[in-house]
């Protein structure tokens, strides 16, 4: 393990062979997103049944399905392109018509009846704004206010008009379902409004499967800024999904809106991704943008679990090399925090576990202890001791698989899948064994070690140990 920082890969068409996958694996990426946004459930569980070969041979990674939510797309446009210029007229209609520069499909029937005159509607990620002129029952006229391109299937923002839509689709419903059967139980849900959204995952979810599932909010349009402590509360995870979130709201508030959402995630101890055109112009050119290049030391700085990966995997010539090179400022950013004193988050534990975590911590931090070793049920203490964010790994031994996937996620996590946790003296045995097979330390490194009595129950941890291994 090189990295705290955890690397989240898109994959993509770019990812075409399961050796490719394990070339992702071998650079250090912890988990895989498969992006339901594009591609057919055939080609999806091509390569989660490659990911999932993967893990038998001993791979630890985890694999979640990120679901397209209420996201309209333009439909086909002729020839694949066009350009739009200042101030002619664009239709976007509900008819299924293929595109021209005179109008072109868009699925907006949900939205229509809320649309306005005046209401701005951007197309391509914010890059062509468009004033609505004219709310017919089939069609929205449109002015070009600032023109560019646009290809087939582009993105179609109105900001104004998001509040209230649910951001669980039917084809999210499918999706879960269809994801479930393949071995799936992390997702991430797209245009999250409110925790009534995250709810309604859960239930669908839990309808779909009866187990346990892991939630990961996408903080993208304005409801979901406004209601961040509710939908925090209510997910197990949030991603910052600066994409969307740069055009639903002003783009120049996204950096602090990032720092944010991390702080207050790691208060809650809860992962929190930081996604979206970190890398870009590696598409485009070997080497990253000096901005890129800060971008991901900043966000690493700012105390993200993880970074995630997009286009820059997904659909790049050589997406190993975007995995490197993201690697390489994670690991100089870190040996650069590694120098200053522990950042643990503010305020006063709130009950025995967390100040457990929080001993653990400072005392591997005092003793410059080479582990900290955390036998977890739930996940909770392992979460807790992450968002302390300490620079020896937390290992962390589990009998849950979705925990044992979840915790990848988490920032300095390594988790290890254990039969049962019954008998600490025996789990600390099979930890031990991992350890040094995985070279993680060695006999006579100091560990502190936390536990809970009575011992494997979830929510029980009650002390902290330290031992030389
Ligand atoms: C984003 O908008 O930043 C994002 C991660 O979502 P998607 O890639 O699904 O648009």
């Amino acid at each position: 393990m090189d990295k705290s920082t955890k690397i989240i890969a898109t994959v993509g068409p770019a990812v075409s062979t399961q050796k490719i996958m394990e070339d992702l694996l071998k650079a250090e990426v912890n988990v895989f997103r498969f992006n339901f946004s594009h591609g057919t459930h055939e080609e999806h569980l091509k390569k989660i049944r490659w990911a999932q070969g993967l893990m038998e041979r001993g791979y630890r990674v985890a694999l979640f399905a990120d679901l397209g939510g209420p996201k309209f797309r333009l439909g086909e446009i002729e020839g694949g392109n066009i350009v739009l210029k200042r101030g002619q007229e664009f239709v976007l209609t509900t008819r299924k018509i293929k595109g021209n520069s005179k109008g072109a499909y868009a699925p907006l029937e949900a939205v229509i009846p809320y649309v306005k005159k005046g209401d701005i509607v951007l197309l391509a990620d914010g890059t062509v704004q468009l004033e609505v002129q004219e709310v017919k029952e089939d069609a929205i006229i449109t002015v070009v206010r600032m023109g560019g391109e646009i290809s087939s299937h582009k993105g179609i923002n109105i900001p104004s008009r998001m509040s209230g839509i649910s951001a669980i689709t039917e084809k999210d419903v499918e999706d879960i379902k269809f994801a479930i059967k393949a071995g799936i139980s992390i997702f991430a849900l797209s245009f999250v409004g409110s925790e009534h959204d995250v709810m309604r995952a859960r239930e669908v979810v839990k309808g779909a499967c009866g187990g346990k599932s892991m939630i990961i909010s996408k903080i993208e349009r304005h409801d979901a800024v406004v209601n961040f402590d509710n939908i925090l509360e209510s997910s197990d995870a949030i991603m910052i999904a600066r994409g969307d979130l740069a055009v639903e709201t002003p783009y120049s508030r996204v950096p602090i809106l990032q720092k944010e959402f991390i702080t207050k995630a790691r208060e809650k101890c809860k992962p929190v991704i930081t996604a979206t055109q970190m890398l870009r112009s590696i598409l485009f050119n070997p080497l990253p943008s000096r901005a890129e290049i800060s971008d991901i030391a900043n966000a690493v700085i700012d105390g993200s679990d993880a970074l995630m990966l997009s286009e820059e995997t997904a659909v790049a010539r050589d997406p190993v090399h975007s995995v490197r090179v993201m690697k390489k400022v994670i690991v100089e950013t870190e040996r650069f925090l590694s120098k200053k004193t522990l950042i643990q988050p503010g305020g006063r534990a709130k009950d025995i576990g967390e100040q457990i975590a929080s001993s653990a911590v400072e005392i591997a931090c005092s003793l410059g202890a080479k582990l900290i070793i955390t036998p977890t049920a739930s996940g909770t203490t392992a979460m807790r001791i992450s968002s302390r964010r300490p620079t020896a790994p937390i290992v962390a031994p589990t009998p849950c698989e979705v925990v044992y996937e979840f915790l990848n996620l988490c920032y300095g996590v390594y988790p290890i899948k254990v039969d049962v946790m019954d008998n600490f003296d025996d789990l600390i045995n099979v930890v031990k064994a991992t350890i040094f097979e995985k070279k993680l330390a060695k006999e006579g490194d100091l560990a502190v070690i936390t536990a809970g009595y009575p011992f494997g129950k979830p929510y029980t941890t009650n002390m902290v140990k330290v031992e030389r291994l």
